[in-house]
């Protein structure tokens, strides 16, 4: 998606059951629930206490599993996994749950995040003799759990993960057991629901409605929790300290109707509209929104600015990947997929177009057009987060810093290659106060290091690729 330098990030949805007898099933439609977390291939493992079974392929859900496979996945817990994979790691062997299987027992590893120091233990593994299958930091955690394996399972991960840094939300299973992890800063969510008896493990809360399971708790900083047929057991294997939720996941990627650490995406992305205009009101006489993420933020800016709110873009839902694009003639004489500008509802108007971020300006610069050819007088961009300049290392494919717009752009330099009369973006104070109501403790903190530059963990110098060295 990015071109052939990518490979670093990627952006993936965990799931997990333990204790139903229709596990992959439930985890199937858990998975497809996350899709938007990752959309380039998924993946089930399940367990009936004895045995492993495992399915996976390349790309959405849908087309990945069969009935007939999934009736094949039989056992009472499962584990499974959607992932966007960059281009260089695409290959069938990174797609997760990866899954180890030894005489004494199996494992099936389904991981969102990105370590930071994976190069690292690479390295250090392989001068140990150990043979690497993939080229993902997953296999790293295999390794390491592997290489404690003298202890129980149990010590043998915690063991694992103190010694792997950066961003992990986990789901690991074998025959007999669920294990769930989360990095000690908490960077990616991940939580816990029940279905009657059954526990459930998702990514994101907007899972457990589609399967009628209930929300139960996050999953906190540093914990290591055991689910087995006696139940589960919580265990820490990290001191507390400042949890940094990955800040992205409110303004972008996570689904409007998930809750995440306890608030909900939409309203935390209807208050950094509203923060936005009032920091940067503009007199117009419509608001609207890029379709979809952007829509509650763009709520949110015509709600506190008073301007009315109006469907001045509309998307097409059905443009899928494989769609046939039209020609570039075809395209110049006007064919548009995916979006088009309402002119009933925009000509004659001045017009606040809201987006949720602006990565590469491509996305702006289209809509900015698009809405003057439909008849706008005036189009006033508002960006519902601060400018985006440094790549993220723990597992968001913001791009790469020489992509980035705002990394080598001033803020009028946009606004002129966007085409837009006026352009502002949120502060890095009215995100934080959107997604925290201004209460931000040890517990409860989020990480806008793509917009600051203020990592919250080391970042060592394997970690960055050669290209943002230059
Ligand atoms: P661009 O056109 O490159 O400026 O991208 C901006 C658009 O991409 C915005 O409308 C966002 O909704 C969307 N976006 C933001 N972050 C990401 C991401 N990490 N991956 C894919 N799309 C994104
Ligand atoms: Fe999220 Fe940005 Fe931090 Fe990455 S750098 S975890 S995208 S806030």
């Amino acid at each position: 998606m990015h071109g052939e330098i990518r490979g670093l990030n990627e952006e993936c949805g965990v799931f997990g059951v333990f204790g139903h007898p229709d596990a992959a099933q439930l985890t199937y439609y858990g998975l497809h629930a996350l899709q938007h977390r990752g959309q380039e291939g998924a993946g089930i493992v399940t367990t009936d206490g004895t045995k492993v079974h495992a399915a996976k392929g390349h790309g959405l859900i849908n087309d990945v599993f069969t009935q007939s496979q999934l009736d094949d996945l039989t056992g009472h817990a499962s584990v499974g996994h959607v992932r966007y994979a960059t281009a260089g790691d695409g290959g069938y062997e990174n797609i997760q749950p990866l899954l180890f299987r030894s005489q004494t027992e199996s494992m099936a590893l389904a991981h969102n995040g990105n370590l930071v120091n994976a190069q690292g233990l690479k390295s250090q593994l392989e001068a140990q003799g150990s043979i690497l299958q993939t080229t993902s930091d997953t296999e790293v955690i295999a390794h390491l759990i592997q290489r404690a394996g003298h202890i129980n399972k149990e010590e043998a991960i915690a063991q694992a993960l103190t010694m792997i840094k950066g961003a992990y939300s986990l789901a690991i299973l074998t025959e007999k057991c669920m294990y769930v992890a989360m990095d000690p800063r908490g960077i990616r969510p991940l939580s816990i629901g029940k279905l009657g008896d059954a526990y459930i493990v998702s990514s994101e809360t907007c899972a457990y409605d589609v399967i009628g399971a209930t929300h139960v708790r996050d999953v906190k900083p540093g914990e290591l929790i055991i689910i087995d047929e006696d139940g589960m057991r919580v265990k820490s294997f990290s001191a507390p300290i400042q949890r940094t939720l990955c800040s992205m996941e409110y303004v972008y990627f996570s689904r409007p109707d998930s809750n995440l650490d306890g608030k909900n995406v939409h309203a935390s992305r209807k208050t950094m509209g509203k923060n936005l205009a009032k920091e940067a009101y503009v007199e117009a006489d419509i608001v609207t929104g890029v379709p979809d993420s952007s829509i509650s933020a763009a709520i949110g800016y015509a709600e506190a600015s008073s301007t009315p709110y109006e469907l001045g873009l509309i998307k097409n839902r059905y443009v899928g990947r494989t769609f046939i694009q039209p020609s570039q003639e075809l395209r110049e004489q006007g064919v548009k997929m995916k979006l088009s500008a309402v002119s009933g509802i925009v000509e004659g108007k001045r017009v606040v177009m809201v987006d949720d971020s602006i990565v590469r300006g491509t996305t702006s610069r289209r809509i900015v057009k698009m809405l003057k050819e439909a008849g706008a007088t005036e189009v006033h961009v508002r960006i519902a987060s601060p400018p985006l300049k440094n790549p993220c290392y723990y597992g968001i494919d913001t791009s790469t810093s020489g992509e980035l717009i705002a990394a080598n752009h001033s803020i009028e330099e946009m606004r002129e290659e966007i085409g837009a009369d006026s352009l502002y973006f949120l502060s890095t104070d009215g995100l934080e106060s959107a997604i925290h109501d201004g209460e931000e403790s040890m517990e409860h903190g989020s990480c806008q290091a793509c917009f600051t530059g203020n990592y919250p963990t080391e970042i060592f110098p394997s970690t960055i690729p050669p290209y943002e060295k230059e």
